[in-house]
């Protein structure tokens, strides 16, 4: 989350995320110079052999193919033939790897039965590989959606996941709705520039929030996934991990984002725990990469230095 200062610069990111001529702009050079610190790469065989590395580190992954907002039945389609294909891909090579997408990549702005019926498709094929997926969450016009077609999931599968994001108020009463499902949850912050009335805009509001979330879900049944590169969330976290006796494995893991918080993952894994990186790979990487722009503004000039010193 943003200071003060770099709440405008923060907006200003975002608002670019869905500019035409700058995605023009950053698209064609932005690959070489900075988005693969984020990025694994564009084709599948990137994401692969990065995934690969990362499971000798002893990292799990979970594997995100760039796409949203798709507004074409077959590309929705498509997406989802690529999720079924990877899945069966790491049950062939015996990879630590499962998969996390959005719905509105698999057809959610076409027609939201159809967002379901692709996610179930995923989820049956994660499943014949005794494998799991996760529902990622998008902007708050989203969250009713997105919940909905969870609960849906929930009453055929029982291999599938979901996000909470902390800066939204509403989300301590949307988790504990989802209790009587033993859920499993991914706790974020939010990514998305969301309005006053909806979401928290001071860190130590998200913040707080987050420990809310992070206590309601280690307390009670399911499983959670504690997504932050945050070291004093982390902290928190561990504090309630042992205070409640949990288990290292099988009730909580830690997440992090592929290239952000190098030194807390191999910490969090020397440690013991179960760590999963989230690794991206695929053309569409701009959206993805303006996020991860605005949520350290500071990554801005390292972009730039690097586009500067190489043009
Ligand atoms: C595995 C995973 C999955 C996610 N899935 C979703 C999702 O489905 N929906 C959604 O809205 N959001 C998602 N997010 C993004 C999340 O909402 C936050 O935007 C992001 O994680 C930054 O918040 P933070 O918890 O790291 O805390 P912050 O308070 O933002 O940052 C804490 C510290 O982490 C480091 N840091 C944070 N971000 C960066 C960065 N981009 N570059 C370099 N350092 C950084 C900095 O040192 C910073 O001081 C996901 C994040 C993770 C880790």
């Amino acid at each position: 989350m943003a200071s003060l200062l770099e709440r405008p610069l923060r907006a200003a990111i975002l608002a670019a995320a869905d500019n035409a001529t700058v995605q023009r702009a950053v698209s064609r050079y932005g690959m070489r110079l900075g988005a693969r610190r984020f990025v694994a790469g564009e084709r599948a065989e990137d994401f692969l052999d990065v995934t690969q590395s990362l499971n000798r580190d002893g990292f799990c992954v979970a594997c995100g193919i760039l796409g949203e907002g798709v507004k074409d039945a077959t590309e929705a389609e498509d997406a989802t033939e690529q999720y079924c294909a990877m899945l069966r891909t790491f049950a062939q090579r015996g990879m630590d790897a499962n998969v996390a997408f959005k719905l509105t990549h698999v057809g959610l702005d076409i027609d939201p039965n159809l967002a379901y019926e692709n996610a179930a498709r995923i989820a049956q094929t994660a499943r014949d590989g005794g494998n799991t997926m996760r529902l990622d969450m998008e902007q708050s016009r989203y969250v009713d959606a997105t919940l909905a077609t969870y609960r849906r999931l929930c009453g055929r599968f029982d291999n599938v996941g979901f996000v909470m994001q902390s800066y939204l108020y509403r989300s301590v009463d949307d988790l504990t709705s989802m209790l009587p499902l033993q859920p499993n949850v991914r706790l974020v912050k939010g990514a998305y520039l969301e309005p006053p009335d909806v979401a928290y805009s001071s860190k130590s509001d998200v913040d707080a929030n987050y420990m809310r979330l992070a206590e309601i879900a280690l307390t009670n049944p399911g499983y959670t996934a504690i997504a932050t590169h945050d070291p004093k969330i982390v902290d928190a976290v561990e504090a309630i991990i042992k205070r409640e006796r949990l288990p290292l494995r099988g009730r909580f893991e830690f997440q992090l984002l592929y290239g952000i918080g190098a030194p807390l993952a191999q910490r969090l894994v020397r440690n013991g725990y179960r760590v999963r990186l989230a690794v991206p790979y695929g053309n569409y990487w701009f959206p993805y990469l303006m996020r991860r722009l605005a949520e350290r503004p500071a990554n801005l000039a390292f972009f730039l230095k690097g586009a500067l010193g190489r043009s």
